[in-house]
């Protein structure tokens, strides 16, 4: 069993006044890093609950009910589909990409390109080269310190050319905070449906799962300078207590497409509420 129920089992299994009670279950509502919003709408649903099962299958459900929505399926279209992952330094961005592109090739069978347009990270770029040799994709970019702009537009005529499914561009990794490098995200973005004529089709919000709270000013940064159309949730195999997810989730108010747990290019998976709430727990 999970340290989340084992703990809240424990309590039940004491000689406790009802007002102790329920006090020591909301602590460990909170020590799962869980809002204080979600916290209350959990304490008022088990309130009438009768022993540890009860409160165990209300406390699933009420979570499975909260994450539903945000459960969606990954449409690739048949014509050409242009994707941006962005995100904050760190956060897997690159690995994601890979990974994506990985799925999209060898289990959807798309010709997939992915793109580089992280030039300030000589490293970043070298490595995805290096992923898209391992899946057998293509791969684009055009050097360190070249105009991100610039790369993204050429990859899109590029990828047109060459008859590409499916367009990932990794961008650079914008610290949320730098104002300047926001704006070039969005220059990017722009470049893109410049050569594209008409926006990317999706971008995708990249989010570390064990960075609780700092989730929320990332995806507060982010979704003001670009449209995000989803999240793509990374190093969820890190997470001890992933309650601070619940929350997290709650701010973006887009769909989940993707969880990645694991360095390795398998390690990726659409995103399930179930699977989530039991791996969570
Ligand atoms: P970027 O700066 O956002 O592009 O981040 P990278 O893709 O370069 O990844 C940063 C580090 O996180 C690397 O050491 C990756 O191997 C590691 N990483 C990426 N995704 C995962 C994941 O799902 N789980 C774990 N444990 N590590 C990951």
């Amino acid at each position: 069993m999970s340290w989340f129920f084992s703990t809240i089992k424990n309590i039940f299994s004491g000689d406790k006044k009802e007002s102790e009670f329920k006090k020591d279950i909301e602590k460990v509502l909170y020590e799962a890093d869980i809002s204080s919003a979600l916290v209350q709408k959990l304490l008022s649903s088990i309130k009438k609950a009768d022993g540890f099962d009860q409160t165990r299958t209300i406390i699933e459900q009420k979570l499975l009910e909260y994450l539903l929505p945000f459960e969606s399926s990954f449409e690739i279209k048949n014509e050409l589909c242009v994707i941006l992952l962005v995100g904050v330094n760190g956060v897997g961005k690159t690995t994601a990409a890979a990974k994506l592109a990985n799925l999209l090739k060898n289990k959807h069978n798309k010709k997939v390109m992915l793109v580089g347009a992280d030039t300030f990270r000589a490293a970043g770029v070298d490595q995805l080269e290096h992923w898209s040799k391992k899946i057998g994709c293509e791969f684009f970019s055009k050097g360190s310190g070249a105009d991100p702009g610039a790369v993204a537009y050429e990859s899109v005529k590029k990828a047109k050319q060459n008859g590409v499914d499916v367009l990932i561009i990794d961008t650079g990794g914008r610290l949320h905070t730098q104002v300047g490098l926001m704006s070039e995200i969005t220059k990017t973005q722009k470049a893109v449906s410049k050569a594209f004529g008409k926006d990317p089709d999706q971008v995708l919000l990249v989010i570390d799962s064990t960075q609780g709270q700092n989730i929320k000013n990332q995806v507060e940064a982010f979704a003001q300078s670009l449209f995000i159309g989803g999240v793509v949730l990374t190093k969820f195999d890190g997470t001890a207590k992933g309650g601070a997810l619940f929350g997290a989730i709650e701010l973006v108010k887009k769909p989940i497409f993707y969880i990645c747990n694991g360095e390795k290019l398998e390690n990726i998976s659409e995103f399930k509420a179930s699977d989530f709430v039991h791996k969570i727990l």
